[in-house]
């Protein structure tokens, strides 16, 4: 099975609307300090193919009911360093094309622009997520991805092919990547809807922030520690937490952007992921 019903480890605070998500390959070389994947996936940066992923896929997509989204992808990127070279999310857009497919990929690259060509005649919106629009600091949180200024160029030109675009400012760092925000979200008003969602943490993410940013972490561990554990994550405290969204969300509706929020139990419109820009 390569599709799955998208389910994030049935947190009570997820409001995504039933839809399949699809992780091209398996791990994922970004290699964000914050990431989730690590706690599940063994050697989680390194991106694996898998085996007869394309046949296996097509014919899980013939007896598909095609109202229902895929969403690409939660568990990984599609579009990892070595998709450059190996094309395979390309061929995995190519059967989507076929089967009719509506689509919401979601990427922390700039490489889709290589396949505008496609995405453009798909029922598809695309989305890139942008920590921070300071390059140096996405640097060092997401050290393998591409330049976020890099990002938002390759979503402008999908805008202009009349692809729907939104983004997601996923995760906001108190005392860190919140303070660009309003430098963030200037340089994404021309999306649709953006998603945000505060710095959620498990044991594992919670050590590599330590030992990489050691001063940040002590001002965020005690938050954290005074903070709710929701599904397994250390989330920060409930008053603190909606402070910022609120603050984020009139900033992105002042600018005619809609708003969501990712695993918040805040509010979200029209949708938490997106969902209602695919075609
Ligand atoms: S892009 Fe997503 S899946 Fe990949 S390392 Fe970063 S947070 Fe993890």
């Amino acid at each position: 099975m390569y599709l799955r019903p998208f389910d994030p480890w049935k947190s009570k605070l997820c409001t995504c609307p039933f839809k399949y998500t699809l992780n091209i390959y398996t791990g994922c070389d970004h290699a964000c300090v914050y990431c989730y994947i690590t706690s599940y996936i063994p050697r989680a940066f390194q991106v694996r193919t898998k085996e007869g992923l394309l046949p296996g896929l097509e014919k899980e997509l013939r007896k598909l009911d095609k109202r229902f989204i895929i969403a690409l992808s939660y568990s990984s990127d599609p579009y990892p360093t070595i998709d450059r070279e190996l094309k395979i999310t390309r061929k995995v857009l190519e059967l989507f094309k076929r089967y009719n497919i509506r689509c919401l990929l979601l990427t922390k690259s700039s490489l889709f622009e290589r396949d505008l060509d496609i995405l453009k005649e798909l029922k598809c919106a695309v989305g890139i997520t942008v920590t921070t629009v300071d390059s140096k600091k996405a640097k060092l949180l997401e050290p393998n991805a591409p330049d976020p200024l890099k990002r938002i160029r390759a979503l402008k030109m999908a805008k202009k092919e009349g692809i729907p675009v939104y983004a997601r400012i996923d995760p906001i760092i108190p005392f860190y990547t919140w303070g660009d925000f309003e430098k963030t979200l200037n340089a994404l008003s021309f999306v649709s809807h953006i998603t945000v969602s505060t710095l959620k943490l498990r044991p594992d993410s919670w050590r590599r922030m330590q030992a990489k940013f050691p001063e940040l972490m002590e001002k965020l561990s005690p938050l954290y520690e005074k903070g709710d554990k929701i599904g397994g994550y250390y989330y920060l405290p409930r008053e603190f937490r909606f402070q910022i969204l609120k603050e984020a969300r009139e900033k992105i509706e002042r600018r005619g952007i809609t708003f969501g929020s990712c695993r918040e139990g805040y509010y979200s419109y029209p949708s938490c992921d997106a969902s209602h820009l695919v075609p």
